[in-house]
């Protein structure tokens, strides 16, 4: 299985490339997509050639416009051809919408959403040849609004409708195009919050299963995704929170009760 993912470091995007190395081992082709190399990325890529992975570190910077095309095009020329691309990368930047800067909002929008779909546009080709298949990270932001994150909140539902809407199209040469939305995970983007105990406390709470979750959380349901045997499931946005998308409700005080 030929695979490209971006946004890789300790967080989801590690977390998938060992869960894939894991599941496939020998059989993976991996191009690891990282804005700069670390030593922790070249520790997450011997981890993966331990399985027998091939992989491949590939810095970009995809706020730029050609970087997802030269991107795709290096993946092509080290195997031969491409089966999945897992678009991961993303920046959490938060500021009031009264305030968020130009820059920050293009950025925001340029990373998020722009790049997952030039990914997608020039995977295009060898995602027909192998009927592949295409998932992106998006979040719970997507789908609920959250003061502060309005930048994030609006791009991560860009990127979801992206993922249905490429579905639809792309449906008919046997490509299929999910979306997985992530709750509260621990992460390098999110663990400044996790290191208040108070915080954590409170954010554990509100969870139905009690807990913060976990990157390999996310990874698990990406190998499903892509797994070509699950050859049916196409447009989804699922996701993996615990269960806290269905807590809005429970936010009400009282019961109402006429008999
Ligand atoms: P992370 O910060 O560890 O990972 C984000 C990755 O994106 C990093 O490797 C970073 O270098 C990369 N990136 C950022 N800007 C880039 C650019 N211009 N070019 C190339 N790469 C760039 O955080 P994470 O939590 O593992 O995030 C992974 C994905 O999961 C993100 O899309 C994030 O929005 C999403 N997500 C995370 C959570 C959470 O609670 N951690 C919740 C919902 C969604």
């Amino acid at each position: 299985m030929k695979v490209l993912v971006t946004g890789v470091s300790a967080g989801i995007g590690g977390a998938i490339c060992e869960q894939l190395a894991d599941r496939h081992g020998t059989a993976l082709s991996l191009v690891m997509c990282v804005r700069r190399s670390t030593e922790l990325v070249e520790e997450l890529a011997s981890a993966c050639r331990l399985r027998d992975s091939t992989v491949v570190i590939v810095t970009a910077d995809l706020s730029q416009p050609q970087a997802p095309a030269e991107l795709v095009a290096r993946a092509v020329e080290e195997f031969g051809g491409l089966d999945v691309i897992v678009s991961n990368a993303g920046i959490a930047d938060p500021a009031p919408l009264e305030s968020l800067e130009l820059e920050a909002w293009d950025r925001m929008f340029a990373v998020t959403c722009r790049a997952s779909w030039l990914l997608a546009k020039a995977a295009f080709p060898h995602l027909c040849d192998s009927r592949g298949s295409f998932v992106a990270i998006s979040s719970q932001s997507g789908s609920h609004p959250h003061r502060g994150t309005g930048a994030y909140s609006s791009a991560k539902a860009a990127l979801t409708m992206l993922c249905r809407q490429l579905a639809i199209e792309w449906g008919r040469y046997g490509i299929r195009v999910n979306c997985v939305s992530p709750g509260m995970i621990r992460t390098p983007m999110t663990e400044a919050v996790y290191q208040d105990e108070r915080i954590l406390r409170a954010r554990e709470a509100i969870v139905p299963l009690g807990t913060i979750g976990q990157p390999s959380d996310v990874a698990r349901l990406v190998e499903f995704l892509i797994d070509p045997t699950n050859r049916y499931v196409t447009g989804q946005n699922i996701g993996v929170d615990g269960g806290l998308s269905q807590t809005l409700l429970d936010r009400i005080p009282g019961l109402a009760r006429r008999q």
